[in-house]
């Protein structure tokens, strides 16, 4: 399943984000703003409870999250900048790490680097900021499928067709969550129009 944000906000954000001229303490912020309503939005089956309260004027009944911790996995580079959005409004979130790169002679990936909390019976949601052509992503989610991970969800900022059609081949149950779903990749893997390299964005490299 494919859910594009759609909020005039999140379109806001994501022109300036493209803007070549937006300067990284300007994207970074951006970059925040906008991951924070992509977790929202993923978020927005979490299961509540019923509680009751006193307000300064009576007693009430409102509703809270059920304990149903949360894990985050970021994969690096450019995901770690997705991970505070979550930490910021989720009362209990853990973080994992997946480092990915590929074998210039296989073109496999190769998982260098895998840094996971438990993830059996926890909400796991695996964050990359592009979704290119889908392979790291794919690769991504098998890791933290073969670690426990059960439905776990893809949040993106910008998505190209190529990358959700290999994540949807690959995972048929994992529902991707992107900001935005561009028009296509450039023979380099680029997303048109997208917005550049990420990484390169945020960090001024
Ligand atoms: N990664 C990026 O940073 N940008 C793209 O366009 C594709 C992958």
């Amino acid at each position: 399943m494919l859910r594009v944000l759609e909020h005039p906000l999140a379109s806001h954000i994501l022109t300036h984000l493209r803007d070549r001229t937006t300067k990284p303490a300007t994207f970074r912020t951006l970059a925040y703003q906008l991951t924070l309503m992509l977790a929202i939005d993923a978020t927005r089956d979490l299961s509540t409870e019923e509680k009751a309260v006193e307000t300064p004027l009576e007693g009430t009944t409102g509703r809270v999250l059920a304990h149903q911790p949360i894990v985050v996995v970021a994969i690096l580079r450019a995901g770690v900048s997705m991970v505070q959005p979550f930490l910021d409004i989720f009362p209990d979130v853990s973080v994992g790490y997946v480092g990915l790169e590929r074998d210039h002679v296989t073109a496999v990936a190769r998982n260098y680097y895998c840094k996971l909390p438990p993830l059996a019976g926890r909400r796991v949601f695996v964050v990359d900021p592009m979704l290119a052509s889908g392979g790291s992503a794919a690769q991504a989610i098998e890791v933290v499928k073969a670690n426990g991970a059960e439905n776990p969800r893809l949040v993106c900022i910008i998505a190209a067709p190529e990358g959700v059609a290999e994540v949807a081949r690959r995972h048929p149950d994992t529902s991707v969550h992107v900001g935005v779903l561009d028009r296509a990749l450039n023979a380099r893997k680029y997303i048109l129009p997208g917005l550049g390299d990420f990484g390169d964005r945020l960090y001024g490299t």
